[in-house]
C-alpha cells in the first residue's frame, strides 16, 4: 500500500476540522485534511444548519481568532445576518456560500491539503501512540503517516477505533437527530405579523433564555404546538402535534431554515445497516410532513415549499470521549476559569430530551461565560491523538453550551495549534507548554480570557 506523510492529519474537515486544518497549517505544519464528503464544513455546510451560535455572552464577544475571519468573509459575500456584532449570540448564514467560502480559505494556505470524498477507515496505533490511518476513496486505499493525528469525525471515530476510552448514552437518553431542511416562497413579514398578533401561548418548551433574545438577529420562531393545538390533523401529521420545529431566517428573501427537534428513535452511532438506512428514510419524510403542516397551518406559508433536504443528518450527541479532563454543569453554573483555558462558551447548557419535545436548560447571567479547558480534547490513555467538536469530554448537560459552532471553531483552532506546536518542538499533543499554546493563540486573535480581564485567572 502507498505510503503519503505529513505533519498532521486532520480526520473530517467539516465545523471543526476545517478551523483545526488552517490552524495547523498557519503555524507550519504540513497538514492533511481528510473528509469523506464533497464539502468542507461537515454539518456547517452538508448539514445546512443555519444559525451559529454562541458567539457572546449576551454582553460581551466571547469568540474571535480563526471563526471570526470566516464570519468576516462571509459578511463580505452578504452572506451573514447580525444585529450587533459585538453582543449578538449568534449570525444567520448562508450555508452554500459557505462551502466555497471554506474552499477559498484554505485554498490560499501553502501548507494544506485536503482529500474529499476520501474516508479515514482504519488508525494505526504504535504501543499506546496514533502514528497515522489507512484512508479510502472510490480510486484508491492508501496509508498517512503523521506526527499528530486529530479527531475531528464529530463521532470520535479515530479515537475509539484507537481504542481511546468513551462514553456513550443509551438509545432512549442520547439527544435526538434531526434532518434540517429549508423552505422557499416564505411570505415572512405576514409570518411575523402573525405572531405578532397571536402571541405564544405554549411556550414552555422555548428555553426562558432564548425567550425575547435580543442579542439574537433575524427571526426566530419556537413552533409548531401553538400552531397546531386547534388544528384537526390528517392522521399522517398527528405525530407532529407534540414536536419542537424550530425556525429561522437566512440570508435570503423568502427563506426559513428549519431544525426539527422530534425523535429518530435509533442511535446515531447504530450499527445495524437497516437502522442507519431508517434514519435517513424517516427524516426525509419528517421534513416533508412539516413542510406540509406549516404551508397549511401557519399564515405566511401557504406558497412555501420545500427547496433543500440538508445531505447530512444532524447527530447532535454520540460518543464523547473519556479525556484527561471532563467539563461538568459545575463547570458551567460556575462560569469556572482554567489554567488551560483555550477559548471560552456561554450559550445555555442542557440538552434536548430524547423524545424531541422539549430542552433542559442552565443558564448564565449575561456577561458571564465559562473557559475550555484543552485537557478536554486529550483522550485518556493515548498519545498521538487530540480530539475536538461534539465528541470531546464532557457531561450531557453541558451538550448544549459547548457543541455550538462557534465553540467547535474554536476548539479546532485550538487543536490545530496545539498539533503545530507539538510538531514544531518534537513533543506530544499531552506535553504541549500551556502558556506557549496560549500565547500563540492569543497572538492569533483568538479570546480566552473573560471580558474584562487581562489574563486567566486561577484554574480549577
Ligand atoms: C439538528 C442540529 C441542530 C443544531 N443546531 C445548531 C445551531 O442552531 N447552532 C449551532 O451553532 N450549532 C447547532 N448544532 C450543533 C452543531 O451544528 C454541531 O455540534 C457541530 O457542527 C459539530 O461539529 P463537528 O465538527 O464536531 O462535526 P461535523 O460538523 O459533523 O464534522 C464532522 C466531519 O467529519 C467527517 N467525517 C466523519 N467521519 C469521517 C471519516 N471516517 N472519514 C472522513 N471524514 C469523516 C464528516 O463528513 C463531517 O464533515 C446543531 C446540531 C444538530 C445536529
Amino acid at each position: 500500500m502507498r505510503t503519503e506523510e505529513y505533519d498532521v492529519l486532520v480526520a473530517g474537515g467539516g465545523t471543526t476540522g476545517v478551523i483545526a486544518g488552517l490552524a495547523a497549517a498557519r503555524n507550519g505544519a504540513r497538514t492533511l485534511i481528510v473528509e469523506r464528503q464533497r464539502c468542507l464544513g461537515g454539518q456547517f455546510t452538508a448539514g445546512s444548519q443555519g444559525a451559529w451560535v454562541g458567539f457572546s455572552d449576551k454582553a460581551n464577544r466571547i469568540v474571535s481568532g480563526m471563526t471570526w475571519e470566516l464570519r468576516d468573509l462571509l459578511m463580505e459575500r452578504g452572506a451573514v445576518v447580525e444585529d450587533d456584532p459585538e453582543t449578538d449570540v449568534c449570525f444567520l448564514y448562508d450555508p452554500e456560500v459557505s462551502k466555497v467560502v471554506l474552499n477559498e480559505m484554505l485554498g490560499r494556505e501553502e501548507n494544506i491539503t485536503t482529500y474529499f470524498n476520501t474516508s479515514v477507515v482504519d488508525v494505526i496505533v504504535e504501543d499506546d501512540t496514533v502514528v497515522g490511518a489507512i484512508i479510502q476513496s472510490q480510486m484508491d486505499r492508501i496509508e498517512i503517516r503523521a506526527k499528530v493525528v486529530i479527531d475531528t469525525t464529530g463521532d470520535a471515530s479515530v479515537a475509539a477505533q484507537a481504542g481511546a476510552p468513551f462514553e456513550i448514552r443509551p438509545r432512549k437518553e442520547i439527544q435526538p437527530m434531526t434532518l434540517i431542511g429549508r423552505l422557499a416562497g416564505v411570505d415572512l413579514d405576514k409570518v411575523q405579523a402573525h405572531y405578532a398578533a397571536n402571541p405564544v401561548e405554549f411556550d414552555h418548551h422555548v428555553p426562558p433564555a432564548w425567550r425575547d433574545y435580543k442579542s439574537f438577529p433575524g427571526f426566530m420562531h419556537y413552533g409548531i404546538r401553538d400552531d397546531l393545538k386547534n388544528a384537526k390533523l390528517p392522521q399522517h401529521l398527528e405525530y407532529l402535534r407534540h414536536w419542537l420545529v424550530i425556525f429561522t431566517s437566512t440570508p435570503n428573501p423568502g427563506e426559513v431554515t428549519i431544525n426539527c427537534s422530534g425523535a429518530i428513535e435509533a442511535q446515531s452511532t447504530a450499527a445495524e445497516f437497516e437502522d442507519r438506512a431508517r434514519q435517513e428514510i424517516v427524516s426525509q419524510a419528517c421534513l416533508y410532513d412539516v413542510a406540509e403542516a406549516m404551508r397549511t397551518y401557519i399564515p405566511g406559508f401557504e406558497n412555501a415549499y420545500l427547496s433543500l433536504i440538508a445531505s447530512q443528518l444532524g447527530v447532535r450527541e454520540s460518543r464523547r470521549i473519556i479525556g484527561d479532563y471532563k467539563l461538568t454543569l459545575d463547570d458551567f453554573t460556575s462560569a469556572r476559569e482554567f489554567e488551560d483555558n483555550v477559548g471560552r462558551a456561554a450559550m445555555p447548557a442542557g440538552f434536548h430530551t430524547p423524545e424531541g419535545e422539549t430542552m433542559t436548560v442552565y443558564d448564565l447571567p449575561a456577561g458571564q461565560s465559562m473557559g475550555i479547558p484543552y485537557r478536554c480534547m486529550l483522550p485518556q490513555t493515548r498519545e498521538g491523538l487530540l480530539v475536538a467538536g461534539r465528541c470531546v469530554s464532557y457531561e450531557p448537560p453541558v451538550a448544549n453550551t459547548i457543541r455550538n459552532m462557534a465553540q467547535c471553531m474554536v476548539m479546532g483552532q485550538a487543536v490545530g495549534t496545539a498539533a503545530a506546536l507539538a510538531v514544531e518542538h518534537g513533543t506530544t499533543p499531552r506535553a504541549v507548554d500551556i502558556p506557549l499554546l496560549q500565547a500563540t493563540l492569543r497572538e492569533q486573535g483568538a479570546t480566552l480570557d473573560p471580558a474584562g480581564a487581562s489574563s486567566v485567572a486561577a484554574g480549577v
